[in-house]
């Protein structure tokens, strides 16, 4: 049967594409240590699970209002306001089926065909796919190691051109977790301004922040800034709660209105029993938050200073996310893993999971040649034995 060209062109989601792998081989009863997929591996906290089981009982298994209830959107506005000291309003909030969900409808409420937007490499993997999607076309601008992957506002300032929409940013960064210092926020915010362009400002790990690195939301620049910004965020990451689909949309009330028609047309509404768990997220006790954050952070420590003990690899230490970043283009074109030399990023994973038991994802899928990333949201244990084997591996 006929399918659209448009999709036709669409690659599949490679994170979740090298989880598939890795889950295939593990049907097949191999013991894959598995660092693909950004996902904590804590199971949802308890106070959550146990409203969203009230909710269940109480009846809220209907459709509710298709952007979301509003209780939950008061909710998002005083965390908001709570964790970064900025007021929005419900009636600028959006709930949608997880931040990848928010994500597609800003940038099919804003972008055109013919729209250019500029993405700053490493970019997590989605971003280019879904701007395609739209007709508008992605501008990459590639960032270096060096430079701890961020996009200077000089650069932002050459990319720009008049068919410039939208920026895509991502601090904490998915893959590299890097947290853009604040002074090169401002920077980029006073381009924007002056440009007058859109600054789509994913924030989805505002919450998972390692010491000495301080989480700075990008509409918190003045109101000149933040007429300019919408913001994604979600339950996904901070909360654990990665299958419930929630995330949701902060943005100017014209944006949330072509967004919320756009939501109206796709989906009736976000889980209703996932948005009273979410709310309960929101309004409980945040220490669960803290903890998960500190586990983070342990498993953090160790992962980079295993990773600074292997020689050739270079990386610039995570501040945020749970992910490490790192080049591995040093061994290409030597024998790893008892096996033959590889010669890419993506085939020095394939030869790592087929000969060493160890999925990570390749670079190439974040427009990085050269790097694979890690994800260290998985326990100590799976941590030390996939370093211990991705160390051999290495060895040759
Ligand atoms: N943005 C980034 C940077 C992410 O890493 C993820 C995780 N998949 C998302 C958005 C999407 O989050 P969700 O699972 O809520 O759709
Ligand atoms: N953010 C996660 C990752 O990058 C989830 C996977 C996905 O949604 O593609 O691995």
């Amino acid at each position: 049967m006929y399918t659209s060209s448009l999709v036709n062109q669409l690659k599949p989601s490679e994170t979740l594409a090298a989880a598939a792998k890795a889950r295939e081989l593990r049907s097949k009863g191999i013991d894959v240590l598995e660092f693909t997929v950004g996902e904590p591996d804590f199971i949802t906290p308890q106070h959550i699970r146990e409203a969203a089981k009230v909710a269940m009982d109480a009846g809220h298994t209907r459709y509710t209002a298709a952007t979301g209830i509003q209780e939950l959107k008061q909710a998002i506005c005083d965390a908001f306001l709570r964790d970064h000291g900025v007021a929005w309003k419900p009636s600028q909030v959006t709930v949608s089926n997880g931040a990848k969900h928010c994500l597609h409808n800003v940038l099919v409420a804003c972008c055109e065909p013919g729209d250019e937007v500029i993405i700053p490499t490493p970019y997590w993997v989605s971003y280019s796919a879904l701007v395609e999607l739209t007709g508008a076309k992605p501008v990459l601008v590639e960032t270096t190691e060096k430079d701890g992957f961020f996009l200077t506002a000089e650069q932002l300032r050459q990319a720009i051109t008049p068919r410039t929409r939208m920026l895509m940013l991502n601090s904490p960064s998915n893959p590299t977790g890097g947290v853009y210092p604040v002074a090169m926020l401002q920077a980029l915010a006073e381009v924007v301004v002056e440009k007058d362009i859109i600054v789509l400002s994913d924030e989805i790990y505002d919450k998972l922040i390692y010491p000495g690195h301080e989480f700075r939301t990008f509409a918190s620049f003045g109101e000149e800034v933040r007429k300019r910004t919408v913001i994604v965020n979600g339950v996904s990451k901070a909360y654990a709660m990665t299958g419930w689909r929630i995330g949701w949309t902060l943005a100017p009330e014209n944006v949330t209105a072509a967004i919320n028609k756009l939501q109206s047309q796709q989906t009736s509404n976000p889980c209703s029993v996932s948005q009273y768990a979410a709310l309960a997220a929101l309004n409980g006790p945040q220490e669960c938050v803290a903890e998960m954050c500190h586990e983070f952070a342990k498993r953090r420590d160790y992962v980079v200073a295993r990773l600074k003990a292997i020689p050739g690899l270079s990386f610039a230490e995570p501040g945020g996310a749970f992910y490490a970043f790192f080049n591995v283009s040093s061994y290409f074109g030597k024998p790893v893993g008892g096996g033959p030399a590889v010669s890419n990023a993506t085939d020095f994973c394939t030869a790592l999971l087929e000969r060493a038991h160890v999925a990570l994802v390749s670079g190439d899928a974040f427009g990085a040649p050269g790097y694979v990333r890690l994800s260290f949201a998985a326990s100590m244990e799976t941590l030390v034995r996939g370093l211990d084997a991705i160390e051999a591996f290495l060895a040759g």
